[in-house]
């Protein structure tokens, strides 16, 4: 099928950027059965009109039950750093978890801070 055009496009990435405020709203007040229904929906209108997730906003989310991941409540996140840098998120609702690695902001600290030195 042909791409959305961009206007339409646009309107749907502002939509999913609302749906995930909304999403943590209803996460922060303990309903979480609508946070992730706000997940499905911003999920389903990224597929339907090619936009992707942003960044940030995909880290809210579990990739395996696409449930809403509020830290301290469903999710529980940890910083590794053997063998290589990483932040690893346990899902609560499905158990599996999800390694983010940041290697390269760690190099662009280390890059930042030798510089400084010049
Ligand atoms: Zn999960």
């Amino acid at each position: 099928m042909a791409r959305k055009p961009p206007w339409l496009r646009r309107l749907a990435l502002r939509e999913i950027v609302r749906l995930f405020e909304l999403a943590e709203k209803r996460a922060l007040s303990g309903d979480m059965d609508l946070s992730n229904r706000y997940v499905q929906i911003a999920r389903k209108m990224s597929m339907k009109y090619n936009v992707r997730i942003p960044k940030h906003l995909k880290r809210r989310f579990c990739k395996h039950c696409y449930s809403y991941l509020l830290p301290g409540r469903n999710c529980r996140v940890r910083v590794r750093s053997n063998p290589y840098p990483r932040v690893v998120v346990t899902c609560l609702s499905c158990g599996k978890i999800t390694r983010y690695p940041y290697l390269e902001e760690k190099k662009n600290a280390r890059r930042k801070k030798t510089s400084r030195k010049d």
